[in-house]
């Protein structure tokens, strides 16, 4: 078997999916931004050119984690706008993905447009990003002159929206920006449990035991071998295991499969099902 791990750069590339969703994950936690500033409310909200333009695109993240403030089951503010008393219906959430409702102001606004809208806004447009928008006769027509056309603000910013998001899915860009502390962390995370999965498999060992509590004290191989790892290395040892961030230990039955099926991809002779067989197997 061992001839099939001799190259492990494309291991480790096998586990790019992964590593894209963790590294995703670890971002959402950078700790540069206070996280107070990051308000859900869009009334709330600070506009992003109000922020020093090297930390934009990490306060977009953050709200792009986040998504659309968009309430529901609640009771919308009516208010008298000619005959009728009129409000806020979740239903248009629908339609509109970009729309979101402030609880604060009782008003609607652009999520597309708060996070890329720059430049010209279209005379009574600004409504959507500044001050909110709270006339509902006639909002669906509203909502369409919104929108606009092809190049109309409004498709501009949903544009830049989906290319900033399908960016920050590419591992690649991850890299070339440069990498935060957690970022390195995590890298350090995935290698030693890279290895430690490389290992087992080389080995045939299987991953998994009965007790695999942190007072156990014959956890796996797949714990043991990872804090041995932790305890001989420093480096590893300070991110891993309990100190590894809650959410991201790598250590969970399904992260040991991901590992084993992406050094699977390598070997298309075996097939994963070998691997499945190995994680899946208790001491006994
Ligand atoms: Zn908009």
């Amino acid at each position: 078997m061992e001839k099939y791990f001799g190259k492990r750069p494309t291991i480790l590339d096998s586990c790019q999916e992964l590593e894209a969703h963790n590294a995703e994950e670890n971002l959402m936690e950078n700790d540069d931004i206070n996280e107070s500033e990051i308000k859900a409310d869009p009334d709330l909200r600070k506009p992003i050119a109000e922020y020093g333009v090297n930390i934009w695109d990490r306060i977009r993240r953050e709200y792009v984690a986040k998504g659309p403030c968009q309430p529901k089951d609640n009771i919308f503010q009516k208010t008298r706008q000619g005959k009728d008393n009129r409000s806020f219906r979740d239903a248009w959430y629908k339609d509109y993905d970009w729309l979101e409702y402030s609880e604060a102001k009782h008003a609607a606004y652009c999520f597309y447009c708060f996070l890329f809208k720059r430049g010209y806004v279209a005379p009574g447009d600004e409504a959507f990003t500044s001050c909110g928008f709270s006339n509902w006769k006639k909002i669906l027509e509203k909502f369409k002159a919104h929108v606009g056309d092809k190049s109309s603000a409004h498709n501009k910013a949903r544009i830049e929206y989906e290319n900033f998001v399908n960016q920050r899915q590419s591992v690649a860009y991850v890299v070339s920006r440069g990498m935060t502390t957690k970022e390195k962390e995590y890298r350090i995370r995935l290698t030693a449990t890279v290895d430690v999965v490389r290992f087992l498999l080389i080995q045939g060992l299987p991953f998994r035991g009965h007790d695999e509590s942190s007072t156990s004290l014959n956890k796996c191989n797949f714990l043991e071998l990872l804090e041995w790892y932790g305890l001989r290395n420093d480096e590893v040892g300070k991110v891993i295991l309990k100190n590894a961030p809650g959410n991201n230990q790598m250590t969970s039955p399904s992260v040991q499969k991901d590992m084993a099926n992406a050094c699977a991809v390598e070997t298309t002779e075996l097939g994963d099902r070998h691997f499945s067989i190995l994680v899946d197997e208790s001491r006994d």
